[in-house]
């Protein structure tokens, strides 16, 4: 164990706790293997005091004046400017990707609660004087209630970000379950927000793995819940949460398309490309894991992809002239492996081959490329979230367009093209909820909504934007009718009397 692990705690009603329970997980820094923290998981009594403290806590916060909440969104963006630095590099040593990485991701949160301190704008209602004589109607948005929100390890920062300040803004308590594997940024993200002011019980902190999550899911007291994890997880959060009658948003997973028509600028949409696919080693639900040549350029795609993917230096995050760090866990590295070899097995062929590359202490898988894979092959089919992109040769943008649309994900997707035409085919017909014209990450920015179709997303409301205010907000519509008892009098020549 390294001699720096510390304990990480748990945040019930404004009091820091070791969690409750006997399981212990230690914290690995992905690059060296060594223990950077132990993470002790809350019991199902922790999870019960956690979302009680936030019941408790709710009618005060609803109650406060918007203004002022938004005024705890504006400290706690200043908070996360000072410690931008110090966050990114949390980011780093429990999740392992790149200081850079780790910055943009930190950029992206930040972004989020830009968004909340527009709360007296974003949460005004709508009305219409005079539906009838003597009637108005308006609609005004009050909180939802107890939040519980549950996140993955692959963005430990942005993701409860694109949750906790849109909550809070909209006047909910929040009760956060991070991932088991993640665990750091959260924690220090709850302390900056105690720092910016918010009052006891409103954000609460639990930890562990499945057993937190259905204790939340189980709980009367819990009105809404945003999930964000893989897909079969994501699905079973949402029946489970909607038999219940909460309101629950589940993001899921991805496999994401990449379509190279043969007019396109080849060398920078490859340079896109390696950066969609092994950005975050791969482990994003943006990244792009088939790239689909379309016409003639399927050979100089590849052969310009294995360049590429080549010239990328693996090492530990926090050396400046890493390009790619290493995947979350050591039995996540194996799988991988292990799809790499069904992958060969089942026919594709295997250009560039990432086994063995990076430091040996780590947790590293170099960049993978397989060129002639196929729809009928799991490479293609399954969500593998690690470094290893599949490419798929069509006929035309038909073709490309089928193989795509054919994907029970339907996440993001992109074109690479100098042709408006073939473009405009691929934004009306690509079945993905959020598509790049020659970008390879098409990420919305905080202020639109992050848009999944089919298994990536689950509900009805997206996370962030208008969706993101309108999930986390119940509106009522009210219906008056005030006339004034001399009205009718009003109309009669004054002070002649009859
Ligand atoms: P995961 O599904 O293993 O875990 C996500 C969260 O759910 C964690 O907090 C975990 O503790 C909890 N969890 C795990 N198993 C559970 C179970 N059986 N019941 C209840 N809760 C459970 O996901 P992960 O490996 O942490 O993250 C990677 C996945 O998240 C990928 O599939 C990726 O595509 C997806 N993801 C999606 C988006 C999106 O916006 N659609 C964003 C980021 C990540």
């Amino acid at each position: 164990m390294g001699d720096n692990a510390i304990a990480v705690r748990s945040l019930i009603g404004g009091r820091w706790a070791d969690p409750g329970s006997e399981h212990v997980d230690a914290i690995p820094d992905p690059a060296t293997g060594e223990t950077i923290a132990t993470l002790s998981y809350s019991s199902e009594n922790d999870v019960h005091d956690a979302v009680l403290a936030a019941r408790q806590a709710f009618p005060a916060w609803a109650d406060t004046p918007v203004p002022d909440r938004a005024q705890v969104m504006f400290r706690l963006k200043q908070l996360l400017e000072r410690n931008l630095e110090e966050l990114a590099l949390l980011v780093t040593r429990e999740n392992g990707k790149t200081l850079a990485e780790s910055r943009g991701e930190v950029r992206r949160g930040i972004e989020v609660v830009e968004l909340a301190c527009g709360a007296p704008t974003l949460l005004m209602g709508t009305s219409l004087d005079q539906i009838a004589e003597g009637i108005d109607e308006e609609l005004v948005r009050f909180p939802v209630g107890v939040v519980a929100g549950v996140t993955p390890f692959n963005f430990p920062s942005m993701v409860p970000l694109w949750m906790i300040p849109l909550a809070l803004v909209c006047g909910n308590t929040f009760v956060h379950k991070p991932s088991q594997r993640t665990p750091l940024s959260a924690t220090r993200i709850a302390e900056l927000l105690v720092e910016a002011g918010l009052p006891d019980g409103v954000l609460n902190v639990v930890h562990g793995a499945r057993e937190s999550v259905d204790a939340l899911l189980a709980h009367p007291e819990v009105d809404a819940v945003s999930f964000v994890g893989s897909e079969a997880v994501a699905r079973s959060v949402y029946a489970a949460g909607a038999a219940t009658g909460k309101r629950v948003q589940a993001l899921g997973g991805a496999k994401n398309h990449l379509l190279v028509m043969d007019d396109a600028d080849l060398e920078r949409s490859v340079t896109a490309l390696i950066s969609s696919a092994f950005g975050n080693a791969g482990q994003r639900c943006l990244a792009g894991s088939v790239a689909v040549g379309v016409g003639s350029v399927a050979d100089a795609l590849v052969e310009e992809l294995v360049g590429q993917a080549e010239r990328l230096r693996l090492g530990p995050g926090v050396e400046p002239e890493t390009d790619m760090g290493p995947v979350i866990r050591e039995e996540r590295r194996k799988e991988l492996i292990a799809h790499i070899e069904r992958g060969q097995q089942a026919g594709a062929r295997l250009v560039a081959d990432g086994r063995g590359a990076g430091p040996a202490e780590g947790f590293f898988l170099g960049p993978t490329v397989f060129d002639r894979v196929t729809p009928d092959m799991a490479l293609w089919r399954e969500e593998l979230f690690g470094p290893v992109l599949s490419v798929v040769r069509a006929r035309d943008i038909d073709e490309a367009i089928r193989v795509l649309n054919s994907s029970p994900y339907g996440n993001a997707a992109s074109i690479f093209t100098t042709s408006g035409a073939s473009a405009r085919e691929f934004k009306r017909r690509a079945e993905a909820g959020m598509l790049g014209v020659n970008i390879g990450v098409a990420a919305p920015m905080a202020f639109f909504p992050f848009v999944g179709w089919k298994s990536s997303f689950f509900g009805d409301l997206h996370a962030t934007g208008v969706d993101g205010v309108r999930f986390y907000t119940r509106p009522k519509v009210i219906t008056s009718r005030w006339t004034l008892p001399a009205r009718l009098d009003h109309s009669k020549p004054e002070g002649r009397g009859h």
